[in-house]
């Protein structure tokens, strides 16, 4: 690479790190783009909910993104990870797993999450097909089947509340003794939402589509999808050894102009948002792009 100082550097070229970059691009502006190339939807078959691309793959969606930010000349990208960032004095140094260092005057992390998904066997091959996180992405295409939740406590009680909207053939399977209060239990039992406490072993499937879930103790319970809100963190820790902060959910706090408390230094996408969709990514990340590039205004002008 022939030049290794940028105005922007973005880490994670994914929906929101590309959308970031089209703005920046059509803003003059010298951006290089890092990436690793692994985007969390990668295994779900189509992506929904995001006008014009309803039911594309998610390459697809990324492919044509990366297509047309790549028409602006001064977006260049390398491929590879991010490991280490630093402060300097007009900006940020980033260091690649290749230990190549770039520096830039602004800085936009765009490198997403990581779900830790549950022990059980079968899980993570059924993750984004039959296992699914959100019911405006995956919801519509399991409308009325027979479907579980997994979950428990209060988040099992609201999460089963909201997906009874799109089917009514529905099992809450706490993996455990149930945490749920007498009153959330007997709303649950009111609308017909069985709670199973049985702990499950693992869940059968065919490339991906449940069949059923296999309960430790025995006995099986058929389901064609499972919704499941799991745990994360953060893909990238280099924001939060710059100084950033986390909310008590664990996303790096922002303000509405994706600006963490660091000066010059953006987030946006899945790391600063719990409404994960391709939709609000791009929406941050143009945002985050249009932002840095003010701040750049503000200081040459
Ligand atoms: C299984 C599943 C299915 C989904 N289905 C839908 C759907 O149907 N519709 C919808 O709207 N949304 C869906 N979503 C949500 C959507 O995929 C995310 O909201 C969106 O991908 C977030 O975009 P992002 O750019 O913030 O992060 P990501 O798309 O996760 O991309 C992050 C990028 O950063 C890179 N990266 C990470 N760390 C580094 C580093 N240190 N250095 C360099 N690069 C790095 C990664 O390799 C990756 O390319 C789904 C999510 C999941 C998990």
């Amino acid at each position: 690479m022939a030049n290794n100082n940028f105005d922007v550097i973005i880490v994670g070229g994914s929906y929101s790190g590309l959308s970031a970059a089209m703005a920046l691009g059509r803003s003059l502006r010298e951006v290089l783009v890092i990436d690793g190339g692994k985007p969390c939807n990668r295994q779900t078959p189509h992506s929904h909910n995001f006008l014009t691309q309803d039911g594309e793959t998610p390459k697809a969606i990324s492919d044509k993104a990366r297509q047309q930010v790549e028409k602006y000349k001064t977006v260049v990208f390398y491929d590879g990870l991010a490991v280490q960032g630093f402060k300097t004095i007009d900006g940020f140094e980033i260091t690649t797993e290749s230990n190549d260092t770039f520096t830039s005057k602004k800085l936009i992390f765009a490198s997403g999450i990581k779900d830790r998904l549950p022990n059980i066997k079968g899980l993570s091959e059924c993750w984004g097909i039959s296992v699914i996180h959100c019911p405006y992405c995956h919801g519509y295409e399991v409308k009325h089947e027979k479907t579980g939740i997994l979950g428990n406590g209060e988040y099992g009680f609201e999460f089963s509340k909201m997906i009874s909207n799109w089917t009514k053939d529905l099992t809450l399977f706490t993996n455990g003794k149930s945490t749920l209060t007498k009153d959330q239990a007997e709303s649950l039992q009111a609308h017909n939402i069985p709670i199973v406490e049985t702990e499950i072993d693992s869940l059968v499937h065919t490339n991906g589509q449940l069949k059923h879930v296999v309960f430790k103790e025995g006995g099986t319970s058929a389901v064609k999808a499972m919704y499941a809100k799991v745990p994360f963190t953060q893909n990238s820790d280099i924001p939060i050894s710059l100084g950033c902060e986390l909310t008590e959910h664990g996303y790096i706090t922002v303000d509405s102009f994706q600006r963490t408390k660091v000066p010059g230094l953006f987030v946006c996408g899945d790391s600063t948002s719990f409404m994960r969709s391709v939709s609000n990514a791009v929406t941050s990340g143009s945002f985050a792009g249009s932002m840095a590039n003010k701040e750049l205004i503000e200081e040459e002008f």
